[in-house]
């Protein structure tokens, strides 16, 4: 862990133009413990030209030599994984357990995925008398965000390289420090030199990459509006954009579960919607009931709550680490504020900090009974550990609560009969759902309809969005 004090451009070690650094804070304890370039638009300049002329070599490459050299970056990262976990949880707090698990698991996974499915694919088809053939896109901008900031990276990174793409990749500003363990391991894997560029920075660089008029595409995952402003930017050069964006995901408990499996429902649900401090762009943030288990459930909910240790996530007992910076936390305390004055019940938590915990960016998890549809905690990402219970009075109404925001990212269903949760699923308006607590499958297509944003990522699906077709008439 530590400071940075040059862009990977090129294969090369590159210092910044400019002199201007980013400050990384650690939010358990509100110190800045690392720095990083701020990229100028002269450096995202060099990082494209190096990506455009690394292009036609590494897109004419075999799928037996992109695969070996795929594999080469997953050994290199696998060596780090312990040294990723650490940096990851220092810079945006995950408990140590997730940071392990999730922040540095993940995304080892997911490159595996690629390096699995890779050498199967067939890059070229006939139709009728016409040879198709898929190319890769080009020149890829991929920005990410920071709340798993290596597996938001490594699902764009690994299918652009996969599919024969170079990158220049813009990590976020508030936990950038994994992509330069990534571009460390790209050194090491021995990758082309332009193949893969780091530019670390702000939106500004971010809003260069999008502008830059040899980026042929740009995958974004982060907030609303800034997909929004990159759509239009990118609109001036009709880049191909994919934008995977925020949610306010709904768990619907469909009224045939009850008794020991209402119980464990209920903890799945807290549990979907408390993951990395609630700091999941997928986090069940809305638990929709049957009226008459309203009460039954916010009680489960409350005890359930008790085992969500908040704390340094340093500690391996820690459930909830901090947010990931001062203005998150406010913003948390916000809406924890709006929740109470539009009239719903706070059941646990609170707008204070938790006990003992008044430097770093905690909140107390907090649970809200009692909320209608129309309160603004139902409708905006909160990005927090807060849960809203909404209440039905038949299936009818809990299609249309569950429908019933801008967002379509996840969402949960259960019920006793998994046919029935199975066709209440299908009426979702939302890119993935998980029923009965079926497991996240890493192949499978992930991505959002709505404002939650276009486009899919992981498995083949994700390989598609970095390939274009040509016909060849003969
Ligand atoms: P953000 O939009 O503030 O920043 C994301 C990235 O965009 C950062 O790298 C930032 O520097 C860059 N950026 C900012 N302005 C830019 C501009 N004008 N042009 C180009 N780039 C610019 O988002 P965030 O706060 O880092 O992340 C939180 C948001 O991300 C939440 O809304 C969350 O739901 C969403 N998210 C979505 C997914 C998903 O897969 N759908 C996953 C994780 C997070």
């Amino acid at each position: 862990m530590r400071t940075r004090d040059a862009l990977y451009i090129d294969g090369r070690w590159t210092p910044s133009s400019g002199d201007r650094t980013v400050k990384i804070v650690n939010p358990a304890t509100e110190a800045v413990f690392a720095t990083v370039p701020e990229a100028t638009a002269e450096d995202v300049d060099r990082a494209v030209r190096a990506a455009r002329g690394a292009f036609p070599q590494w897109s004419t490459t075999t799928v037996d030599t992109r695969t070996e050299l795929l594999t080469r970056l997953r050994d290199a990262l696998a060596g780090r994984q312990e040294e990723i976990a650490t940096t990851v949880s220092a810079e945006m707090g995950a408990p140590m357990t997730v940071a392990r698990q999730v922040q540095a698991g993940l995304p080892l996974a997911v490159l595996g995925s690629y390096v699995g499915l890779l050498p199967s694919q067939p890059f070229e088809e006939t139709i009728g008398n016409s040879l198709v053939i898929r190319e890769p896109v080009g020149v890829v901008g991929a920005i990410t965000p920071w709340n798993y900031p290596l597996h938001q990276i490594m699902c764009k990174v690994a299918p652009a390289l996969a599919a024969g793409c170079t990158v220049v990749l813009k990590p976020s500003e508030l936990a950038p420090l994994s992509a330069f363990l990534l571009a460390d391991a790209a050194a090491d894997a021995g990758l082309p030199a332009g193949v893969l560029n780091v530019v670390s920075g702000t939106g500004s660089a971010g809003e260069a990459i999008t502008a830059h008029p040899d980026v042929d595409m740009i995958s974004f995952t982060g907030s609303v509006r800034t997909g929004r402003r990159i759509g239009e930017v990118a609109a001036a050069t009709v880049k191909r954009v994919t934008l995977e964006l925020g949610g306010k995901s709904a768990n619907v408990i469909l009224s045939d579960v009850d008794g020991d499996q209402l119980r464990r429902v209920v903890e799945s649900g807290l549990y979907y919607a408390f993951f990395n401090s609630g700091q999941t762009c997928t986090a069940w943030t809305r638990m929709v009931v049957p009226a008459a288990l309203h009460e039954e459930v916010l009680s489960l909910a409350a005890s359930a709550c008790e085992s969500y240790s908040t704390g340094d996530p340093r500690d391996e007992a820690t459930r909830l680490g901090p947010l990931v910076s001062g203005p998150q936390r406010e913003r948390v305390r916000r809406y924890i504020r709006t929740g109470i004055e539009e009239g719903a019940r706070m059941v646990v938590g609170g707008k204070e900090p938790p006990d003992g915990l008044a430097r770093g960016f905690y909140v107390r998890p907090t649970i809200f009974g009692d909320v209608t549809s129309s309160m603004t905690v139902a409708q905006e990402e909160i990005f927090g550990p807060v849960l809203c219970v909404l209440s039905y009075a038949d299936e009818e109404e809990a299609l249309s609560i569950a429908n019933d925001t801008i967002y379509g990212l996840s969402g949960g269903v259960w019920s006793a009969d998994t046919e029935h949760a199975v066709a209440f699923a299908r009426r979702m308006r939302t890119g993935q759902v998980t029923v009965n607590g079926g497991k996240y499958n890493v192949q499978a297509p992930f991505g959002g309809v709505k404002q939650s944003g276009h486009g899919r990522e992981l498995g083949l699906y994700g390989l598609a969005e970095y390939l274009d077709t040509k016909s060849l008439q003969l």
